[in-house]
């Protein structure tokens, strides 16, 4: 009998707390009654009574959580009540059955396990192919009809949509309800202190909301020139669901840097404006001349170079022109480069917003200084016959993202801004926006 008792009271580590009290409470249960028949016909098996007391402070003894005595517990008296007992009030009370997706989970093998036809879990898998990527913590929850099929699954796929599937015949139909969100306007500001970007988030801006702050500003500002003590106010209207951020629209932005302040406002076009409805994003000029050039080679990637006699891209266009012409900006931006360097002799390059860059080559003068800010038709330099090269020429390049592009046919910025009643309602905007982004 001990050994029994024992062997029982080792196997309650491996189970769950209401199963130990469960257990724990039939085993003595049990003990008694077995103890307490011997003792009505053979009242002299005193020992016997004194080996289960022992048995039970053992069985005690395993259970620390179990504070009261085991046949008293409010627990023990709960876990009285069978268990499939509870699951029909459950399943009775809604007729809806619920599962949340865990690790390994497929649609097949959860719906598979409740006895949902194999034919309607394909017709499901037909009727929306995601239902094949079911993520974790997702809810599916489902009804039978009266003939045990399944008659409407539903799918919690986020916070944002639940896609419902009910039968139509053999097939299921598919509907769709997206949660719609409140749209919550915050000004957030700060001054820069180590980098701009830190600053910012320690205003509360996310990442993807600091990308999209240096995105609407870069016509105007290099963040990476931003200094510290400038200051930024940010209005941003990020769409509150379940007190969860779903997704955030930049809707003004103002920047003081060096005692003067850059503003890009969005207007309903989605697009960045000055506070005047001026497109923040200047055109670029096509040539980087006042007058247009013969043209002596073409942009190639894959060209016999008549210098080396090796293929080697041509990475830009040259203009045959003669020594001394001015050579002008194509676009606002900033000089990254002016100096002699080799084979392309006397250069320049300009950095215009953040995802093009210019560059001018084999120049005989240098107008402009590293650093410097340039207007589109600045003169930056007079073309000349440095470096490697056959004949006085201007080779010039435009590069997009790292890349180089064939000048004369790339899709370079266009000067854009609004007009008419656009422009009028931008204006409105402003006059709304502007006094938001105040640094107080
Ligand atoms: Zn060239």
């Amino acid at each position: 009998m001990q050994q029994i008792a024992r062997s029982v009271a080792l196997a309650f580590d491996n189970l769950s707390r209401p199963h130990r009290v469960m257990l724990g409470s039939l085993t003595v249960l049990t003990l008694a009654v077995a103890v307490w028949r011997p003792y009505v016909y053979h009242p002299e098996a005193s020992p016997v009574i004194k080996t289960i007391e022992l048995e039970k402070n053992e069985i005690r003894s395993l259970l620390p959580e179990a504070s009261e005595p085991l046949d008293q517990s409010p627990e023990a008296e709960d876990d009285t009540i069978p268990q499939d007992e509870l699951d029909d009030k459950t399943a009775g009370e809604a007729g809806v059955h619920e599962y949340v997706v865990s690790t390994g989970d497929t649609l097949s093998s959860i719906l598979n396990q409740y006895g949902i036809d194999m034919g309607d879990i394909s017709q499901l898998a037909a009727v929306d192919k995601d239902l094949r990527n079911l993520k974790i913590g997702q809810q599916l929850s489902w009804t039978l009809n009266a003939d045990g099929e399944l008659q409407r699954l539903t799918w919690e796929m986020s916070r944002r949509e639940t896609r419902t599937y009910d039968r139509s015949g053999t097939a299921f139909k598919l509907s769709s309800e997206m949660q719609q969100g409140e749209w919550v306007n915050n000004v957030l500001k700060g001054t820069v202190g180590s980098s701009f970007v830190s600053s910012a988030k320690d205003a509360g801006l996310t990442s993807a909301e600091i990308s999209g702050v240096i995105k609407a500003m870069q016509w105007q500002m290099d963040f990476r020139k931003v200094k510290k003590g400038d200051q930024f106010a940010v209005l941003m209207s990020r769409e509150m669901l379940e007190g969860k951020r779903e997704q955030s629209r930049l809707v003004g932005v103002r920047l003081r840097s060096g005692g003067k302040d850059y503003y890009a406002i969005r207007a309903e076009d989605g697009k960045f404006y000055d506070r005047s409805g001026s497109g923040l994003a200047k055109g670029f000029m096509r040539f980087p001349t006042a007058k247009q050039f013969r043209i002596s080679s073409n942009f190639n990637p894959r060209r016999l170079n008549p210098v080396t006699g090796r293929v080697a891209p041509h990475k830009g266009v040259d203009f045959a022109m003669p020594q001394g012409t001015p050579v002008l900006a194509v676009g606002d931006g900033e000089v990254v480069m002016a100096k002699r360097s080799g084979a392309a002799g006397y250069f320049v390059a300009i950095r215009h917003g953040r995802s093009y860059t210019t560059r001018y080559m084999h120049l005989k003068k240098l107008l402009v200084k590293p650093g410097q800010k340039v207007k589109r038709g600045d003169r930056v330099a007079l073309s000349g016959n440095t470096g490697r090269s056959t004949g006085p020429h201007l080779h010039y390049e435009v590069w997009v993202n790292q890349q180089a592009v064939n000048p004369l046919t790339a899709k370079l910025p266009r000067t854009e801004g609004l007009t008419g009643s656009d422009r009028n309602e931008y204006l409105a905007q402003v006059r709304e926006v502007t006094p938001q982004l105040s640094f107080n």
